[in-house]
């Protein structure tokens, strides 16, 4: 049994940790975060992802943020479609809907999320699925897309009780980040995110966003941990999932690499 953390949500490839990364993956290791999916968000920093997934001996996505949807052109398809065939690749993504801050629109997001369905289809890889403000337009797209999907990831779930319990229905694994543990903007979650069965859940830093620390008002709490999250802050969301689901951390450890193993497919 392990009582090893697997950080699902890593960008790597950001400013913040350009050059560091030897570093951060060594203070992960010593907080007990021993497995990593390195996410990418558009083709430069997918390219760079499996780059780094092969050096390190982690896992990659390949994929479009939607954020970066406007950029996707009528090469994209093929071009992740070789991102996704390397050994390192174990899912299709980041993708999904972000219309929070619509930086592309909307049309565009959902066009190039149809895209990465069908890479997901062509590959017989999972999606990793970004949905921010924009849960019943992500609904029924699964809802009428998803039946040869093999698996679902809607990583940093931060919505209301009953999207979740139509994300459960789908069938989809959920993802929990440094929300939780975040007074101000994840306290509706702590009520219900013990609905997710075992078998379902993930939890994520999506560092360097994110910190854990970001409402906290302990001595020994920097403004550097607050406003840069790295995986090592795993440890804290997964303190606060078991507190709020009433398991343990070593049992929460337990279940969330067994997804791991399972949802990304890896023989250990
Ligand atoms: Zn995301």
């Amino acid at each position: 049994m392990s009582n090893k953390l697997v950080d699902i949500c890593v960008n790597l490839t950001d400013d913040a940790f350009s050059g560091k990364e030897k570093n951060i993956i060594k203070e992960a290791n010593k907080n007990n975060v021993s497995k990593m999916v390195l996410v990418g968000n558009d083709l430069e920093s997918s390219k760079e992802v499996v780059n780094l997934a092969e050096r390190f001996n982690f896992i990659a996505t390949a994929g479009y943020h939607p954020h970066n949807a406007k950029d996707w052109n009528s090469k994209s398809y093929s071009e992740i479609l070789s991102l996704l065939k390397k050994d390192k690749t174990k899912a299709v993504g980041e993708c999904g809907l972000d219309f929070n801050r619509n930086f592309s629109n909307p049309e565009v997001q959902h066009s190039v999320f149809m895209d990465h369905i069908s890479l997901a289809k062509d590959t017989n890889l999972p999606l990793f699925i970004h949905e921010r403000d924009a849960f019943h337009q992500m609904y029924s797209i699964l809802k009428n897309n998803i039946h040869d999907c093999k698996n679902i990831v809607v990583h940093c779930f931060t919505g209301t009780k009953n999207a979740l319990i139509d994300y459960l229905d789908l069938g989809v694994y959920v993802g929990l980040t440094g929300w939780i543990c975040d007074d101000r903007r994840g306290k509706h979650l702590r009520d219900f995110i013990n609905i997710i069965p075992d078998d379902k859940l993930f939890i994520e830093t999506d560092s360097p966003y994110l910190s854990p620390y970001i409402s906290r008002k302990e001595p020994g709490v920097t403004s550097a941990m607050k406003h840069l999250n790295k995986p090592e802050y795993l440890v804290e969301v997964a303190k606060d999932v078991a507190k709020y689901r009433n398991q343990s951390y070593d049992y929460i450890c337990e279940i969330t690499y067994q997804n791991y193993l399972n949802f990304f497919e890896i023989n250990e």
